[in-house]
């Protein structure tokens, strides 16, 4: 008897046992997903992991129930990686399963008791008669289709094939009951039928043919009849929609599809692609010549990566980085192997994908978590069977199965989007691509305009080889930085509102110029909301310890924490007063600011608010590339990686809030995000300005800023870092105590914090203490922080402890109740 380890997506570190029936036997390979049985008669989709034929010597292990594929979904070299997850982040490797698995291969037990068959055929006894009929008179006109043609098949890939088996395994029991009705007349025909149900993927051909013999409504009616209940369901996992259907079997008019959509027969949803999909004549071109200073960069660049496998590419911001990842890339397809290219945010995608499209056509592949399950399962598919040789994606690509990765580019490594939150794993993705690349013997690139202080000190250190870029492509110059002192400005009457007079005549004098402006306003501390004038009451969360932020779309309140949403309300709770009103601190107020102080004046705005919908994002940056919009007002979103060659003007409204988070990244986080705003200004061509208005000019960080003095800056903070025993010069651990109670909440986090201290020593642990925002969805939280040496500790082991020490408590009577989250290396 032989068993297989199985890997699920719950939270229980290990993997689970179960017997392989013998007619599996032979099929059955590790990556392979299968159907079992779990805890309380829940299906699960699980993850072989391992065949073998030791007998679990407690319990008597369950079958898996079918195999859902023929080729494995998941290779080994990806179980690997997900272990090495488990284990470095303190989860279960489900957990990592969890998160690795696009949804499109999971499936949930209650979606497994939508489309099994065995429910199907069971619950749906009566129904079969509508598709027999269907079947019966395809069969009739099926005389006329030649044997011949039905071996001009498409291949089907391996993810639908789920799909596949079950509707063949219903045309079997169709044909089963069909025989037993029909039997002396049909011999013939059923075997047609028996020859597409044998073969699965025939049968996709087989209601093809019945869309295209009979009248196209009709036949789309009873396609739709055929396919089991939630045909949804199937048409999802088939990788179709209802529409593209249509295209399969025969053109509709517009009109119709419009009649059926109205009745329900179709549905519209979006599908992100067009944009990318380049006409023939446009594909492939030649990547750019690179400038002296690039092709010098390079080839440091590929003599560092040769040396130390990781370089750290520091070039400033618009000196071409992309032009020489784009010749790196080039050089692995040109071999034959795989490149992945890592950036932080979905936002960035779609001006990259467009600019390397160009360049690499049909190989470059796309995956981040906008994209629906359909459209991930076709780019995890495309890795495998070496379809897509370039991935652009965020950090969950990096959970992708390369066959053949020889090439990881981080850019903007330093961009902290790369660090994965809640629920585990909480990863930080370029941590992981180099984890990653050590794996499949890839090299990794580091590329920044701010390193990250952590990348910048490896490289220091000669762990990493360094590669630098120090001047602008082209003619163009790193803008000029102006620091205003708003306090002055203040005692000058030279303010109006959050504008000096220095950043409004820019700006007019830029847009008069035909120039364009950015503005940014930082996010964090500057959400509008709602308070009563006269006694000062602020609508905070019923289960968060927050104020609601304001939306002026939809005019109501919001809890960014818990989603909790209310109407803006018109008396104050605390006085009874009716004088509410909106402080509009963030985006909108610049926005509508500007828009009274320089009246002709076109102005976007890209923030969380504008960007809701799914493709508002491109939108609004495709009207500022085509100059509908003067000035783009935005928050973060503004300062990161884009490449706008009109763009002559940027102004930093408030740059000090930034400096002041109870977080020892505040300053490298000021440096990066104001660096790479101001590298927005005069890309292509004459200089730009930089405007950072501030109420600290005397302020060191700014001045270094100003000067893009990053060895400077380095030096200071590093230097802090060591003193302070925070990273790079220790590992940090997080432990966030939770529970409905705040006492409870106390004693565990107290309780914890000693057993801690026992174990590890009272100078790694910090806290417990408890967070600026203590209460979040009805829990309140307290934080306990534990600082590990880099060298010189036995980290396996200080983890072994803390997971001990938190096991230990839950396991107390009187803890039950009270969770502990772990994160590593938190951000
Ligand atoms: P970075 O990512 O370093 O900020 P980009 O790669 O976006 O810089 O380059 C800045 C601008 O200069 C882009 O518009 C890019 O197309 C252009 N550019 C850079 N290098 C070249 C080159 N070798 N040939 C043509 N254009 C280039
Ligand atoms: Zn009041
Ligand atoms: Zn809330």
């Amino acid at each position: 008897m032989k068993f297989a380890e199985v890997l699920l997506p719950v939270p229980i570190p290990k993997s689970f046992c179960y017997a392989i029936p013998p007619q599996l036997d032979l099929e059955l390979v590790v990556g392979h997903r299968v159907l079992v049985e779990f805890g309380n008669r829940k299906m699960y989709t699980g993850i072989v992991s391992e065949i073998h034929q030791k007998v679990p010597e407690k319990y008597d292990p369950k079958p898996i129930l079918e195999v859902l594929e023929v080729e494995p979904s998941v290779l080994p070299s990806q179980i690997k990686l997900w272990q090495w997850v488990a284990d470095y982040y303190m989860c279960s490797i489900g957990e990592v399963l969890n998160v690795a698995l696009p949804s499109g291969l999971k499936l949930s037990s209650q979606s497994f008791l939508q489309i099994h068959p065995h429910f199907i055929v069971e619950e749906n006894l009566e129904r079969l008669n509508d598709r027999e009929f269907t079947l019966m008179s395809y069969l009739e006109k099926e005389q006329t289709i030649p044997y011949t043609q039905v071996g001009e098949i498409l291949e089907i890939k391996s993810p639908y094939k789920t799909i596949k088996n079950l509707i063949e395994m219903e045309a079997i029991l169709l044909i089963e009951k069909i025989k037993e009705k029909y039997k002396p007349k049909m011999e013939k025909r059923l075997r047609l039928v028996q020859y597409y149900a044998e073969q699965p993927h025939l049968v996709d051909k087989l209601f093809e043919h019945l869309a295209k013999k009979t009248k196209q409504e009709d036949a789309l009616l009873k396609y739709l009849s055929l396919v089991p209940i939630h045909d949804d369901h199937l048409l999802n996992y088939h990788g179709v929609n209802k529409r593209e259907f249509l295209h399969v079997g025969r053109p509709l008019s517009p009109s119709s599809v419009g009649t059926m959509t109205k009745n329900g027969i179709f549905e519209e949803f979006e599908r992100q692609v067009p944009r990318f999909e380049l006409s023939a004549a446009d594909k492939v071109q030649p990547t750019p010549v690179l400038s002296p200073a690039q092709q010098e960069c390079l080839e440091k660049t590929i003599h560092g990566l040769n040396e130390k496998n990781v370089c750290l590419l520091h070039g400033v911001t618009g000196s071409g980085k992309t032009e020489i990842y784009l010749q790196l890339i080039k050089s692995v397809i040109d071999n034959g192997e795989q490149a992945l290219f890592l950036i932080p945010e979905i936002a960035l995608t779609s001006q990259l994908v467009r600019r390397l499209k160009v360049y690499f056509g049909d190989v470059l592949g796309i995956y981040h978590s906008k994209f629906s399950d359909n459209e991930r399962v076709e780019t995890w598919k495309g890795v495998q069977e070496d379809q897509f040789q370039v991935i652009v994606g965020t950090r969950s690509s990096i959970f992708l199965p390369f066959t053949d990765l020889s090439l990881i580019i981080v850019d903007e490594e330093h961009d902290s989007s790369y660090k994965a939150h809640d629920p585990a794993p909480r990863y930080q993705g370029r941590d992981l691509a180099l984890v990653l690349a050590h794996m499949h013997h890839a090299k990794v690139v580091l590329g920044s305009a701010t390193p990250s202080l952590e990348s910048y000190y490896l490289a220091a250190k000669k762990k990493y080889a360094y590669a630098g870029l120090h001047e602008r492509f082209g003619d163009a110059q790193l803008p000029e930085i102006k620091i205003i002192d708003i306090k002055e400005k203040r005692k000058q009457k030279k303010m109006m509102d959050d504008f000096s007079d220095d950043l409004l005549h820019e700006l007019n004098n830029n847009t008069e110029q035909g120039y364009q402006s950015i503005l940014f306003q930082n996010r964090r501390g500057y959400s509008p909301y709602v308070t009563c004038d006269v006694c000062n009451w602020v609508p905070s969360c019923p289960s968060c310890n927050v104020k609601l932020t304001y939306h002026i779309y939809r005019n109501e309140l919001r809890c960014h924490y818990c989603g909790h949403k209310e109407h803006v309300p018109h008396t104050c709770v605390s006085c009874g007063s009716t004088n509410m009103k909106t402080v509009g601190l963030g985006t909108q107020k610049i926005e509508e600011g500007l828009k009274t102080h320089l009246t002709d004046i076109r102005v976007g705005r890209l923030d969380l608010d504008t960007t809701r919908r799914k493709h508002s994002y491109e939108q609004i940056l495709t009207d500022f590339e085509e100059g509908h919009i003067d000035v783009l007002v935005g928050t973060q979103m503004v300062t990161k990686g884009l490449d706008f060659g009109n763009v002559r003007l940027v102004g930093i409204i408030d740059a000090d809030s930034m400096l002041y988070y109870p977080d020892f990244r505040a300053h490298e986080r000021a440096f990066q995000l104001l660096t790479q705003v101001s590298g927005r200004a005069g890309r292509r061509g004459e200089t730009g300005t930089v405007i950072l208005q501030t109420h600290q000019p005397k302020e060191t960080l700014f001045a270094k800023v100003a000067r893009n003095d990053y060895r400077n800056f380095f030096r200071k903070e590093i230097k802090d870092r060591e003193q302070y025993h925070y990273p790079p010069y220790t590992r940090l651990i997080k432990l966030t105590v939770r529970s409905e109670k705040q006492d409870l909440t106390n004693q565990a986090s107290e309780k914890l914090a000693r057993l801690l201290v026992n174990w590890l020593g009272q100078k790694r642990i910090l806290g417990p203490q408890e967070p600026g925002i203590n209460k979040i969805r009805n829990y309140f939280l307290s934080e306990i922080l534990i600082k590990l040496e880099r060298e010189g500790i036995d980290l396996k082991k200080a983890k072994g402890l803390i997971q001990k020490a938190i096991l230990q408590q839950k396991e107390e009577k009187a803890f039950s109740r009270v969770w502990v989250s772990i994160d590593v290396d938190p951000q």
